[in-house]
This record gives structure tokens, sequence and C-alpha cells, in this order.
């Protein structure tokens, strides 16, 4: 019997380690495997490993390489950045509540942090809702901001409909704000999650305007296990784990190496290829938008078609129940995500597709398919053609349960 070829269509989930990441990465398990905490020649060709990769990523994000802070991934970056300043803020003589402001529809690592202080009464937080169009309105965002505001934190794109949010706007206004404040009050501190945007998107962060900006490199074809918080000098951000000096004393714990050059590696091939990739990846995003919507009867593009990122595709199917879309999708090797979430054994809609209102039953039909550097327009042809088959069965089948159901009634 014939192997089935299998699609990947997960990209934002994760991506493959690339062979030249990989390549850079595989010295440093076992010849050069020193500590670069230690003084030996072992440890400095360790640390001269980190300084080199530190220094590829502060050039990515115009950065000084001081200010960029090695990290186990976004979900540790984005802690840090949450409960970080809300840590300085607390530990100064600020006598009132701080105030964090963020998005409905943030990742969980922030969220949940952003709850977790709020049930210990550490901060009030604002989640501000996005439109229909999965946009933050910037105006929303400032609207909410009050003097004791000290963190504002918005994606930079979304995880699940890839919509692309204004952070160039929203940091020049915190920039004229903070310009305003008296020299002792604390200054609202602006953090980007630019997780999903590094591959596509303008990452300057003096462009962008933020202070803290976090990622991942297993978006970008990087290891897993590893990512970046970027604190602008200056910020008020203390550290939250104990121990070791590593990281300008910000994050402790001993280096992991090969990701660390793995990630270095990863980013400078993003810098070199981002043009053409995101050309090509768009142009392919947009054939599978167009193809979808003219064959597939009743299905709709969840978020801006405009403010998009190139890779990104969200399909809500009426009638449909996504995790039998996706479990179809699959047996027929074509791998994607759904609109729901297993939490505690039950499915729930997602957060992100609710926060744009769409109703739960519409959320739990929906499909994100992501495309990435190594997706082929054959592939997506293949993709639509059983999506079409997987659609049109599974309509079938709950459309007989449907009748089924009413005639007893
Ligand atoms: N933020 C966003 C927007 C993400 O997409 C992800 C990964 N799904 C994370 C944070 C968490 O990243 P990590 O897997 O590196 O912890």
């Amino acid at each position: 019997m014939q192997k089935q070829q299998k699609i990947y269509l997960d990209y934002a989930a994760t991506t493959p380690v690339s062979r030249e990441v990989l390549s850079e990465m595989l010295p440093y398990f076992s010849e050069k495997f020193g500590n670069a905490m230690s003084i030996h020649s072992f440890g400095q060709e360790a640390l001269q490993a980190i300084d080199d990769a530190r220094n590829k990523v502060a050039g990515f994000f115009g950065a000084a390489q001081s200010e960029i802070i090695f990290t186990s991934g976004a979900t540790e970056s984005n802690n840090l950045a949450v409960k970080g300043v809300l840590k300085s803020y607390l530990n100064s003589r600020h006598a009132r509540k701080p105030h964090i402001i963020t998005s409905a529809f943030e990742h969980h690592c922030v969220l949940d942090s952003c709850r977790a202080v709020e049930k210990e009464g550490l901060a009030e937080v604002t989640y501000v809702r996005p439109g229909k169009d999965g946009l933050i309105k910037v105006s929303d965002v400032m609207r909410e901001i009050k003097p004791n505001t000290i963190l504002i934190s918005i994606m930079y794109v979304n995880n699940e409909i890839g919509t692309v949010q204004s952070i160039e706007k929203i940091g020049k206004i915190v920039k004229k704000i903070n310009a305003q404040k008296n020299s002792t009050d604390f200054k609202i501190i602006f953090h980007t999650d630019a997780t999903q945007a590094i591959n596509y998107f303008d990452c300057n962060v003096d462009k962008l305007g933020v202070d803290l900006l976090s990622m991942s490199a297993h978006k970008i074809y990087g290891p897993k296990g590893c990512g970046i918080l970027y604190i602008r000098k200056g910020t008020a951000i203390r550290k939250i784990q104990d121990g070791g000096d590593q990281e300008y004393k910000m994050r402790a714990g001993t280096h992991n190496i090969p990701n660390i050059v793995g990630l270095g590696k990863a980013i400078e091939l993003v810098q070199k290829n981002k043009k053409n990739d995101s050309k090509k990846i768009q142009a392919l995003r947009d054939y599978l938008i167009e193809k979808v919507l003219r064959e597939i009867p009743n299905a709709i593009l969840n978020g801006s078609k405009i403010k998009r990122s190139p890779n990104n595709v969200n399909f809500t199917f009426k009638d449909v129940e996504g995790e039998g879309l996706l479990l179809s999708l699959d047996m027929e090797g074509i791998a994607c995500s759904t609109g729901s979430a297993c939490s505690s054994g039950a499915l729930s809609p997602s957060h992100v597709l609710l926060s744009i209102g769409l109703k739960p039953e519409q959320a739990h039909g929906s499909l994100r398919m992501t495309l990435g550097k190594y997706t082929t327009k054959k592939e997506v042809d293949i993709a639509v053609k059983k999506l079409k088959a997987v659609v049109e069965r599974l309509r079938k089948i709950s459309g007989s349960v449907l009748k089924e159901y009413y005639s007893k009634k």
C-alpha cells in the first residue's frame, strides 16, 4: 500500500527546526558542552556562543545586546514581563494598587498571568475586547489608561486568527503620556507578545515603541524551549526566578546553549529570507482563502483579511463540528488546528473566537490552517480537496442527526 503523504498546516503551533539551524546546534550538545558561567576554556567557548547569538538577536530587534534576555520560551518571557513589572512596582514606594491593561484575546500565558495577579489582589486588570474583525482599537486601549496604569500588554499578531495589532500607534501614545508624567511617577511600560510576528513583520523595538517584547524560537524554525524577553534599558522590572547571576541577573538558571545557538541562527535566517518568504506564503494564503470560499459553501473567514498575518487562515464552517473536522482531516493526513481547546476533559470554545463575537457553536466549528516556508501550492490544492469532501460528509451526518432529533420532538 502506498504511504499517505502528510501535509502540515499548523505552523503557528510550531515549526520544524531547519537544517541550517540544527547543524549549528549539534556541536553544542557534545563537543562544546561547557557551562557559560565556568571560567575555564570550555566555559568561555560556551559564553562566546551565547554572545554571538545575542548579537544576532539584538541586531534583528535593533536593540543593545544587554537588552536581550534568553528564556525558556514565550510563556516564560510573558510571565516575566507581567509579573516582573508588577514586582518592581510593588517593591517601590508607590501606594496605589496598580492597574494593567491587556486584551481579551491574548495567549493564555499573558491572560493567566494577569488573572493570577488579579486573583491575589495585587493588581486590577482591564481586558480590552477586540472588534469583530479581530482588531484592537487603539482608542479603546487609551480610554482605559488611569493614573495607576503600570503596564499595557497587547500582542502583535494573534495566534489563532492572525490579526495584526497597531503596536506602533499604541507605542507612540504611551510615549507621549509618559513624557507628561512627573519624574517620581511610575511610567507606563508597554509590552508586546511578538511570538507570531517575527517571521513576517518589522520588529524593530524603537519603531514599535515597546519597552518589552517576547518571542519564541520554535515558531521561527528554531528549537522548542527557548525564547527571549527584550527589556529596554531602564525599564522598571524585577526578576521572578531566584538562583544564579545569568542573563544580567534577570533570569537565573544554566544556559541552554544549543537552543540559544539555534535561536541565533534561526533569527539570522528570518532576517535574510523574510521578504521573499512572506511574499510567497501570502500568495499561497490568498489562494487558499479564495479556493475555500469559492468551493465550500457557508464558510466564513474569521478576522480581518487585510490586517492579517501572511500565513494565517481561520474559517468557520456552518453546521460542522471542529473536532470532527480536525480528526477527519488528520485521518486524511492533513494537520491543522481547531477553535476548541481540551481543558479538563471538556471541549471549551476558543476564547479568541468568542472575544470577536462568535457564538460557542460557531467557535466549535472553526478551523485554523497556518502555512509556512515549506508549504507548496500542491499541498494547498490537496488540502482544500480533502477539506471540501470532509465538510460535505460531516454536514450530511449533522443534517440527518438534526432531522432525526426534530422528528422525535
Ligand atoms: N504567545 C503566543 C502568541 C504564542 O503563539 C505562543 C505559542 N503558541 C506562546 C506565546 C507561548 O510560546 P512558548 O511555546 O514558547 O511557550
